[in-house]
């Protein structure tokens, strides 16, 4: 899987990228990361890639020809056009079906704006995508483009060591993730729960499955409509909900 990431910080990226799980993927080349810095395609004399507003009001507007031929150049490599994400607090809510469907893709291309944002003639013309990482303004896109990267690139087949990690994780069926323990059996005076050292297999799936739907109604009430439910599930939920 190729990411092309459009930017004006490409140093930001590499180095956000470059350590543990995802940095482990990029160095076996199960991941690529092609960093394409929109500066080195401007025509400006003075390296300039944005301008002020048409319209007056705050801020600088990046330029719509420097990122236009930033992506000309990726999409000349490829030979044919990938989806481009852009990134902005205006697009869809980014989750974890979307980075599942994502992860789909061999080559994906996103554009992080920056400052104002961007020539929406260039959105226009190149951008498949606009993806939001949550309700909130950042300064640019290189960070939800990373929080994107990682979360789709831990779906690629042989990225995460363990396999089963990924699928038994929070949000996978609609779930949060179970309580997690790990040695010692007893520390500052709490106990691990005593099924999970039982060596049961049944027992202990059976408690980490209630213990998923019981934290999800808890802490993300909302997802339960969507979530994979047994008959089961809804009557431990109705016992939880009356008690
Ligand atoms: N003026 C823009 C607006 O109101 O929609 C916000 C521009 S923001 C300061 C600069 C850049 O940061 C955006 O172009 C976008 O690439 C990125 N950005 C900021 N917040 C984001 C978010 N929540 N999700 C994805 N990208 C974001």
């Amino acid at each position: 899987m190729r990411f092309h990431i459009l930017t004006l910080f490409p140093d930001m990226v590499r180095q956000g990228l470059a350590t543990s799980i995802i940095g482990n993927a990029i160095d076996n080349g199960l991941i690529e990361l092609n960093l394409v810095n929109i500066r080195d395609y401007t025509q400006d004399r003075h390296n300039k890639v944005d301008d002020y507003p048409y319209g007056g009001g705050a801020g600088m507007v990046m330029q719509a020809q420097p990122v236009y031929d930033a992506w000309r150049s990726v999409v000349d490599g490829i030979g044919r056009r990938p989806r481009c994400i852009y990134l902005t607090p205006q697009g869809r809510l980014f989750d974890q079906p979307m980075a599942r469907s994502l992860a789909q893709e061999e080559e994906l291309i996103f554009l992080c704006g920056h400052y104002e944002g961007v020539d929406e003639r260039v959105l226009e013309e190149i951008v498949t995508d606009q993806v939001s990482i949550g309700d909130y303004v950042l300064t640019g896109g290189e960070l939800p483009a990373m929080v994107m990267a990682d979360a789709i690139a831990r779906m690629v087949p042989g990225v995460l060591t363990n396999e089963e990690s990924g699928s038994t994780e929070s949000l996978e069926g609609g779930l949060l993730e179970y309580p997690q323990y790990s040695r010692p059996a007893e520390w500052m005076g709490r106990e691990v729960p005593p099924v999970l050292l039982s060596g049961d297999h049944q027992k202990v799936e059976a408690w980490r499955h209630e213990q998923s739907v019981l934290r999800t109604l808890q802490r993300r009430p909302e997802l339960l409509e969507g979530a994979d439910l047994s008959r089961e599930d809804v009557k431990r939920i109705l016992e939880e909900i009356r008690s």
